[in-house]
């Protein structure tokens, strides 16, 4: 059997009233998608336990079974991993964005989704700025940074204090004023580098300051064929996603032009994990742009982020797996809601839906929030999902 799981990121959230209080999901078009939920059977997933963050590093640890509970301390340990940067004892690692600053104020945590060899060039002159811990250069405005030290910081996600005053959003915690002057100083070294001078000359958002988050220590991860008796593969454009893979030692496969935005390469996606399967059991595509869609809270691009996702990557994936003659089970599921209207995470359930030839089906007809909670399956914990494909 080959497993094929398409994860929509953030593509779950909640009913629009001046949209007869229709949710996304249900203003989109997804023939393909809704196909799965038909021919198949749906449920809800609960992939943030309580008490966690709903984070996109939670959650989809969740999905590829591996319970927060046990397996997480912070995002940065999992970027970690995906740019094979090993901590030692002590080490904490932290998610570095490179953001834009504009008068006090948090004004873009993505620097205007800022090119990777502009924010590398960017990078590399802080990093030679500073000699408190070690920076290395990630995918767009995403990047790390470790430090060797006690880890009781308390760091705010830039996306979540969007047009804020950075003073008040600033890092707490014993020995947080090293790390704030550094974030605060890098400012000043940043709005004069040349890539920042260009981008303010074209209208682009500089990237003019780091900002320090979602820290964590190393946390072992039994491998995946290990833990599941197949061997598993990742495709994802986003660092996170594919440091969750090297950390279960699953395939990481890069897909060229995957950006982790509504411009990435759906269709190489698809082939490339059509491909992978020839070698592997289990394959897990993640699909970024519906996030990206939800935090800028705008539903035109949602919209088209989750029908480039059917049409382009899970229509695609069905006309090849028959092609091929796979015996297979293909399912759908979101990480977490990013509601357009709150513009951030939140924890709620998110629908699933399962189709395999022998899947027993349900009455679900479609792939929308109101049909997983009418789905067979009912409530099912995050780092249960894998298990449950296993017996359809
Ligand atoms: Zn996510």
């Amino acid at each position: 059997m080959k497993y094929i799981v398409v994860c929509g990121d953030g593509m779950a959230d909640y009913p629009l009233e001046d949209k007869g209080n229709k949710t996304v999901l249900e203003l989109s078009d997804i023939p393909n998608i809704d196909l799965i939920a038909k021919e198949g059977a749906m449920g809800e997933l609960k992939t943030v336990p309580n008490g966690f963050e709903a984070g996109s590093d939670v959650a989809n640890l969740s999905i590829l079974g591996y319970d927060p509970k046990k397996y997480y301390t912070g995002r940065g340990p999992l970027e970690a991993y995906s740019i094979g940067v090993e901590l030692v004892e002590g080490d904490i690692a932290f998610r570095c964005n490179i953001i834009t600053e504009e008068n006090g104020i948090i004004k873009d945590y993505s620097s205007g989704h800022i090119t990777t060899p502009e924010s590398t060039e960017l990078i590399k002159k802080v990093s030679e700025s500073f000699d408190i811990g070690k920076f290395y250069p990630g995918v767009s405005y995403r990047h790390l940074f470790v430090y060797n030290g006690d880890n009781s910081f308390s760091c705010t996600p830039p996306h979540d204090v969007v047009g804020q005053k950075v003073s008040d959003n600033l890092i707490k915690g014993k020995n947080a004023d090293i790390l704030n002057k550094m974030m605060l100083d890098s400012k000043k070294i940043l709005m004069a580098h040349p890539v920042n001078k260009k981008r303010i000359s074209e209208g682009k958002n500089p990237g003019n300051m780091i900002w320090l988050w979602g820290q964590g220590k190393k946390v072992p991860m039994e491998p995946f064929s290990q833990k599941f008796g197949m061997k598993g593969g990742v495709i994802s454009a986003v660092d996170l996603i594919k440091g969750i893979g090297y950390g279960a030692k699953m395939k990481v496969i890069n897909v060229p032009g995957a950006t982790g935005f509504i411009d990435t390469n759906y269709e190489g996606k698809a082939d490339y994990a059509i491909k992978a399967l020839e070698e592997i059991d289990f394959i897990y595509i993640h699909v970024e742009a519906p996030d990206e869609a939800g935090h800028s809270g705008n539903l035109e691009m949602k919209i088209k982020a989750i029908e480039d996702l059917d049409k382009r990557v899970v229509g695609r994936i069905l006309n090849k797996v028959q092609s091929k003659g796979f015996d297979y089970n293909i399912s759908i599921v979101a990480d977490h809601p990013t509601p357009i209207k709150l513009r951030t995470h939140v924890s709620d359930p998110v629908p699933f839906a399962v189709y395999s030839e022998k899947i027993k089906k349900d009455k679900t007809s479609c792939y929308t929030e109101k049909e997983g909670k009418k789905g067979r399956f009912g409530l099912v914990n995050g780092s249960d999902f894998i298990e449950l494909l296993k017996k359809q």
